[in-house]
């Protein structure tokens, strides 16, 4: 339902924390972060930030590239398990989605056969396990297996994917689902609407339907699922805190 994420020189716990909370208006269940720094942490808990604040508290959050999810169950209920962020199952892998993956079963059948486990019942551990298969099997970059998997998955997505193996980079795409990007100076915000962003920067790029942003090396780069480059439109945000 909700995603915040950020790449920058900055904490990125405690800015996701408070992005989440910014987005609670829109109603979740349970609540989740994913953290790169060397090693790809996921905590996560069903009920409010505040649970999952609480459930941090004595874990070692420090990384400056980081994503995080206030869940609305769609398949699966609502606990600690099917919360975001999703591993997938090398654990290398991390997922976060807003939406539905309407052909999740077909998806997860196929890749069960190839050895893929699932730990939760949600479409989403469909997605981020789709992209390692994708990427085991063309032996190409993290970015080149997510844009393949859009043109495998049917239905509706905002989705952020970090991987332990390419860690300096932080990648997103939607169909549907909106996406908005923050635009800092090095570094970069990434929200399912602007409420967590606005205190930081008023340049924004709302990311289009079928585009995936990759952001590295202080740059964003914005490609269409063909892979062609889009100049990315900035827009100046003119709300008032
Ligand atoms: N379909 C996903 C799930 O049920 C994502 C739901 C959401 O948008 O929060 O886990």
């Amino acid at each position: 339902c909700g995603i915040v994420a950020y790449i920058g020189h900055r904490e990125a716990c405690p800015i996701i924390i408070k992005g989440l909370r910014r987005l609670e208006y829109r109603g979740y269940d349970s609540a989740g972060v994913a953290l790169l720094n060397g090693q790809l942490s996921v905590y996560k808990k069903k009920g409010k930030v505040a649970e999952l604040e609480a459930f941090i508290s004595d874990k070692d959050t420090h990384a400056n590239i980081g994503m995080g999810h206030t869940r609305w169950a769609t398949h699966g209920e609502p606990n600690d398990v099917n919360a975001h962020p999703h591993y997938s199952t090398s654990e290398r892998i991390a997922i976060i989605h807003n939406g539905i993956i309407e052909n999740y079963a077909a998806l997860k059948t196929h890749l069960q056969q190839q050895g893929h486990e699932f730990h939760s019942d949600t479409d989403t551990e469909v997605f981020v396990n789709l992209i390692e298969e994708i990427q085991k099997q063309n032996h190409c970059t993290l970015e080149e297996a997510v844009r393949l998997a859009l043109h495998e998955v049917v239905g509706a997505y905002a989705i952020v994917v970090l991987s332990k193996d390419e860690p300096g980079q932080l990648i997103a795409a939607r169909k549907g689902s909106p996406l908005v990007i923050g635009v800092g100076k090095d570094e970069f915000f990434l929200a399912s609407d602007a409420t967590p962003i606005i205190e930081y920067t008023n340049e924004v790029v709302y990311v289009n339907d079928y585009e995936i942003a990759v952001i590295k090396d202080g740059k964003l780069d914005i490609r269409t699922k063909e892979d062609v480059q889009q100049t990315p439109y900035i827009q100046k945000l003119e709300l008032a805190l």
